[in-house]
């Protein structure tokens, strides 16, 4: 059986999966989550908004959320801002963006100035704060990562399926409360083993296995890859912390939280 976001059910595209820069084989990163008909956008690193349109109509996105404003998370906000306000049918209607304070002044200089303030902007720019919103059908509960700048890990419900997203972190007991008991736990591993790691910024992929060992999910799956690393090294480090079900995102990965595809 197929898995179908039109069922009740949530299913999450992996569109990008590369960590700090677009790699051979992914954008950076960006995952679609559906349910109920509603397509919700976490994060929309560089060249997500290509591989998007593999997986959804270019108009189709209901709402957006970025966990922080590095360039790797947040830049192809930009290039959907660029498409919405000047499709051939004129202006989409505004849809949601929900990123730290401060987004909407990331994004849009770099759209120019031409773009730069319209009549009729196409997103509609709300501030994250840590608590609990509601978003289309998902219900959504974030918290402050360890990273350098404001940055949101989320939890998102939906139907009885838990998903926990890391986006980018150091060790953090705050991923490991947001994971709790999830049935998937989507987590960053940008860092080899090795004694030159900056702390507070990324996880090794041991550590991203411990969190989700502490935090009891159901399953783990690696992101936020960095190119030069070697997955399968990526993989097997994980698998030192963690003993439940191990993958590797990729793009076009699609995972049903609560596995019932
Ligand atoms: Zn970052």
């Amino acid at each position: 059986m197929g898995l179908s976001p039109h069922n009740g059910w949530m299913r999450l595209t992996v569109i990008g999966c590369s960590g700090s820069f677009p790699g051979p084989d992914s954008p950076a990163s960006c995952y679609l989550l559906e349910a109920e008909g509603f397509r919700l956008v976490i994060d929309m690193g560089n060249g997500a908004l290509g591989v998007l349109q593999r997986y959804a109509e270019l108009f189709g996105i209901d709402a957006i959320c970025v966990s922080h404003l590095h360039a790797d998370h947040c830049i192809d906000v930009g290039s959907y801002w660029i498409a919405r306000q000047f499709a051939p049918d004129g202006p989409k209607p505004p849809i949601p963006v929900y990123g730290p304070p401060g987004t909407a002044a990331r994004i849009t200089p770099v759209l120019g100035p031409e773009a730069h303030q319209p009549q009729h902007p196409p997103f509609d720019f709300r501030d994250l704060a840590v608590g609990k919103i509601e978003i289309g059908p998902f219900y959504v509960t974030t918290d402050h990562m360890n990273h350098p700048v404001e940055t949101f890990g989320f939890r998102v419900e939906h139907a009885g399926a838990r998903l926990a997203y890391s986006a980018d972190t150091g060790e953090s007991d705050a991923l490991v409360r947001l994971a709790e008991g999830a049935d998937l736990l989507l987590c960053e591993a940008s860092y080899r083993e090795g004694p030159d790691n900056t702390p507070n910024l990324h996880l090794t992929a041991r550590q991203a296995g411990e969190h989700a060992t502490r935090a009891g999910v159901g399953q783990l799956v690696l992101t936020h890859l960095v190119p030069w690393n070697d997955r399968e090294r990526s993989r097997f480090e994980a698998a030192q912390a963690y003993h439940g079900p191990l993958s590797l995102a990729t793009t076009g990965l699609v995972l049903d939280p609560a596995g019932r595809g």
